[in-house]
């Protein structure tokens, strides 16, 4: 299928956001405006050619359930786990992708320009606009893993090599867990979903939430484990403030789901960290935290905005 070029593109009314996770992918169809005008999810496939063809799928359920043509779409964006390089997503390991050329497969495939971001930055920039944020501020994302992307002025903060925000591999336990990473006592351990499972070691479908539970009823194992949940997101918080001086730090990922469990936990720690010291308390942390919305679409919407983002450059058609 041939590609358009951006001065066919200019004008057309859709952006389509993907936001690829391990298990699903959730799609966004987004007017010129900025509004939702359909959302669906679709699972993943495993492997690079599965992850495509999940992906072509999913935009093509959403053009006919929201009821628009291919043609009408101007761009696409893609949100996905892994390091994310001018289009090419490397080290995705829950999606069984170690290198796989999404942008230039995707476009290819559609016929439609594709940008391709890292899904923490994506969901970053997404929880910014769907709050109206103007100032800075950063994404906290509390799931399988620990991460956060950080928006100055509209825009995601990359640093040089797009390692910005990765405040889940900063060591806080020098004697702790042993991380994924090679370091002991990283931000994750304590409260990455998937750090908390293995250690809980238990068999059940939602094992933080089990911990959770087994803490309620006094289990002292599952007491610790919920202290440093808690205390391992207030450092990621504490850590975001301290460099940035955001005013807002959101928390999304799929350990949102706990709500206020979740949340007044993080605030108690915040609070408790800043006891001894007026300084601390001065930053008041604990007012800057704000969990997202159960269900909001921040991923899928911040990668349609990427998409929209669009340099020039990588919309001419190849050949
Ligand atoms: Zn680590």
């Amino acid at each position: 299928m041939a590609s358009a070029t951006a001065a066919d593109r200019a004008g057309r009314p859709i952006r389509v956001g993907l936001d690829v996770g391990g298990t699903k992918i959730e799609a966004v169809a987004v007017s010129a405006g900025g509004e939702i005008l359909g959302l669906l999810r679709r699972p993943t496939g495993w492997g690079a050619d599965a992850v495509i063809e999940s992906i072509a799928e999913a935009v093509a359920a959403l053009a006919e359930e929201t009821g628009f043509a291919l043609e009408d779409v101007a761009s696409a964006g893609v949100g996905i786990p892994g390091l994310v390089d001018a289009g090419t997503v490397l080290h995705a390991v829950n999606l069984g992708v170690e290198s796989l050329d999404l942008a230039d497969r995707a476009s290819a495939l559609l016929g439609v320009p594709f940008v391709v971001e890292n899904d923490v930055k994506a969901a970053a920039l997404g929880a910014a606009a769907l709050r109206g944020a103007e100032e800075s501020m950063a994404y906290l994302n509390l799931g399988t893993g620990v991460a956060a992307g950080i928006v100055v002025d509209g825009r995601i903060w990359r640093g040089t090599r797009g390692f910005a925000g990765e405040v889940g591999h900063l060591s806080v336990a020098p004697g702790g867990r042993l991380c994924g990473c090679g370091q002991r006592g990283c931000i994750e351990t304590l409260c990455g979903g998937g750090a908390l499972a293995k250690a809980w070691g238990r068999p059940g479908a939602l094992p933080v939430l089990d911990i959770l539970d087994a803490a309620d009823a006094g289990d002292p194992e599952a007491i610790a484990l919920r202290n440093g949940l808690h205390q391992g997101a207030a450092a990621a918080v504490r850590v975001l403030v301290l460099t940035t001086d955001v005013d807002r730090v959101i928390i999304g990922g799929g350990l949102t789901s706990l709500g206020d469990r979740l949340e007044d936990g993080i605030r108690a720690a915040l609070r408790d960290g800043a006891g001894t010291s007026a300084f601390m308390r001065s930053l008041r942390l604990d007012e800057r935290i704000e969990l997202l919305p159960a269900g909001s679409p921040a991923g899928a919407f911040g990668a349609a905005l990427v998409g929209a983002s669009t340099p020039t450059k990588e919309i001419v058609p190849h050949g």
